[in-house]
């Protein structure tokens, strides 16, 4: 088994992806080692290789919506065997000792986790996430697939699946509440269908009315676009957790007032740009701004669980990795139904042909 595998990574800031080869750190007695067969795009993918948030550490091999096999353990591997369905998210490792992780927050990590690419591994080189052909992972930062989730519509959950879940579970998610999911693109579907398989009532809040049917056909009950000033009107104070997916900056005054009195406004989208407010958005109804980013690898395990007891994947466009570069500039778009996945049986092709 090679050390040097294929993949495809963005070389500078704003650069099409290109194919690229990385070397793996070999196999040590806690690690995984894992045949990649499926990586989703996420649109934190596209924020990092545009430098949006802060110089990247080129070249950068995005991904962290990882599913793949099992190819080879290290000696004191306990959870895993070779040949094992499995997952990676955003994570590849933590301090495992503070309070956070003791809690199994690791996304809260007090002395700095490490995310999946672009981020300095323990051994001091930078992490190479999922275009790719294979991955080395500690093992407390792999996810079983259970049986019964295909591994294609699997891969999207490992960050958009827990990034909402968490957030829908934390503010109560659940029968009796009524939410709103801000945003219909690959987090903001998985959110309606989690969000209604906990048994709340959902409503899409989206640019358009453009997606409206498959709104309703993921769970939503009730469908309203953004672009129409009635809106906001009609929804006054309408909703008890409103879950803002949107990549771009919000008016967040105008969201704030479609919630009821004690009601939540959690926000996952991480626009580059600040957002400012009036208090009196969140005074007078003692309303909540709140955030919330991934989450840990227990509840990651849980939601994964979940999703396949309700039998919930992700609804996905699965693409060779030669059209990587056409696939973000349709996120970009609004253009995704709702998340493009990367088979990426192709990069052996790319390899066997030179
Ligand atoms: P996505 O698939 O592009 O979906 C974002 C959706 O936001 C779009 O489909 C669109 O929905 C809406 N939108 C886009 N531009 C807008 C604008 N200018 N005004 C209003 N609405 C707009 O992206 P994603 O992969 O779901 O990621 C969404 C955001 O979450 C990104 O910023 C990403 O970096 C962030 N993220 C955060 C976490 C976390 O842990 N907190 C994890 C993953 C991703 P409509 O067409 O329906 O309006
Ligand atoms: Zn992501």
């Amino acid at each position: 088994m090679s050390n040097t595998v294929a993949a495809y990574a963005a070389l500078s800031a704003g650069a099409p992806l290109v194919p690229h080869t990385i070397e793996l750190r070999d196999v040590g007695p806690l690690d995984v080692r894992i045949d990649i067969r499926f990586a989703g795009i996420c649109h934190s993918d596209i924020h990092t290789v545009r430098d949006e948030w802060g110089p990247a550490n080129y070249p950068v091999v995005p991904g962290h919506e990882i599913t793949g096999v099992v190819a080879a353990v290290g000696s004191a591997v306990t959870r895993f065997a070779v040949g094992d369905r499995v997952g990676v998210g955003c994570l590849v490792d933590s301090c495992g000792e503070c309070a956070s992780c003791v809690r199994g927050e690791e996304q809260y990590c007090r002395n700095g986790n490490v995310q999946t690419y672009n981020a300095v591994g323990k051994d001091g080189r930078i992490t190479q996430g999922g275009y790719a052909q294979s991955v080395v992972v500690t093992e407390r930062f792999v996810c079983r697939i259970p049986d019964g989730l295909a591994l294609d519509v699997a891969a999207p959950l490992l960050c958009a699946g827990i990034t909402t879940y968490a957030p829908l579970r934390r503010w109560g998610a659940g029968p009796g509440k009524r939410v709103a999911v801000v945003g219909l693109g690959g987090l903001g579907h998985m959110a309606v269908k989690l969000a209604r398989a906990m048994g709340a009532d959902v409503t899409v809040l989206s640019q358009t009315l453009k997606k409206r049917e498959d709104g309703l056909a993921l769970g939503a009950t009730a469908y309203y676009a953004t672009e129409d000033p009635a809106t906001f009107g009609a929804l006054a104070g309408a909703f008890d957790l409103i879950l803002n997916t949107v990549s771009a900056p919000l008016d967040l005054d105008a969201y704030l007032s479609l919630l009821a009195v004690d009601g939540v406004l959690a926000g996952v989208g991480a626009p580059a740009e600040p957002m400012t407010l009036h208090a009196g958005s969140l005074l007078f109804q003692r309303r909540t701004l709140a955030g919330s980013i991934i989450g840990g690898l227990r509840e990651t395990q849980e939601m994964l669980d979940f999703c396949a007891a309700h039998g919930l994947g992700a609804q996905v466009e699965v693409i060779g990795v030669e059209q990587v570069n056409e696939a973000y500039e349709r996120v970009l778009a609004s253009d995704v139904r709702y998340r493009f996945v990367i088979d990426t049986a192709g990069l052996d092709r790319g390899r066997s042909n030179g």
